[in-house]
């Protein structure tokens, strides 16, 4: 118990950090709400924090076309939808924003080519199309995806290394086993890659010494490439890693925990 009750305090100590961290900082939606919610639930902390407070903030950055803004500089993108709604629905939220405005703009970011970009218009990008998938399954509207077209878009960012890319002709980076592997997971698409390929390069990516992960082999390794390397090699179906949950990034025994269950397809 005295290592139970030194965790305990640990995590009270961790939960308080992010606090201060949540409100001193000035910056944007995905930094300042939506991992403190994220860490509060993995902690079952969130009475830690005013949640009238943050739903209101969140409220008060949706535009008249059904978007978000990340902060009070206003500056509008896909990512900011998906935080958005991704904090509410850790909260238990969701109904105090317009949902339907929210979706009616994710949609008109669609692309020709099945996926997404920033704003209506912009070049389709497996960061966004992350961010949309994810948006559209919290909010019950995957249905109103192209699966097959967009799953194609995506196994195209496979490249002869199994690495995979964020957009044509770039390198291929491990950040993007998560982003495009979770989408094919959210679309049920993900048998349409070459697994054992991509195992093999986020495995090579991994620094023997250190543990950490790289972007890419003899990169120097950083905890931002090190999560998306494990959680990748846990959608891939690692065993010796707890199942991550394509949309929220989280462990899915602490969704089970709060009771979340966003919509796959299959
Ligand atoms: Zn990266």
């Amino acid at each position: 118990t005295g290592l139970q009750q030194k965790s305990v305090s640990y995590q009270t100590l961790l939960c308080k950090h992010i606090v201060r961290i949540f409100y001193l900082s000035s910056v944007r939606l995905r930094l300042t709400v939506l991992c403190p919610s994220q860490i509060l639930c993995l902690y079952d902390s969130l009475d830690a924090i005013n949640v009238d407070k943050v739903v209101e903030y969140v409220k008060g950055l949706q535009q008249e076309d059904g978007s978000f803004a990340g902060d009070k500089w206003g500056e509008i993108d896909t990512r900011f939808s998906f935080c958005a709604v991704a904090t509410l629905a850790l909260l238990g939220k969701m109904d105090t924003i317009n949902v339907d405005k929210a979706v009616e703009f994710v949609l008109s970011c669609m692309n020709f080519d099945g996926g997404f970009g920033c704003r209506p218009g912009s070049e389709s990008h497996a960061g966004q199309i992350y961010c949309c998938t994810g948006f559209l399954s919290l909010t019950g509207q995957l249905h109103q995806l192209n699966a097959d077209l967009l799953g194609w878009w995506l196994c195209e960012r496979q490249l002869p290394s199994g690495g995979l890319n964020g957009r044509p002709e770039k390198l291929p980076d491990v950040c993007y086993s998560w982003w495009v592997l979770a989408s094919l997971k959210i679309i049920g698409r993900i048998h349409w890659i070459d697994k054992a390929k991509l195992q093999r390069f986020i495995l090579a990516c991994q620094d023997e010494e250190t543990g950490g992960f790289a972007d890419r082999p003899g990169d120097m390794v950083d905890p931002f490439h090190t999560l998306f390397g494990v959680a990748g090699l846990s959608l891939l179906g690692d065993e010796a890693i707890k199942p991550v949950n394509p949309v929220l990034c989280m462990p899915e025994d602490v969704l089970q925990r709060v009771g979340l269950q966003p919509d796959l397809l299959s």
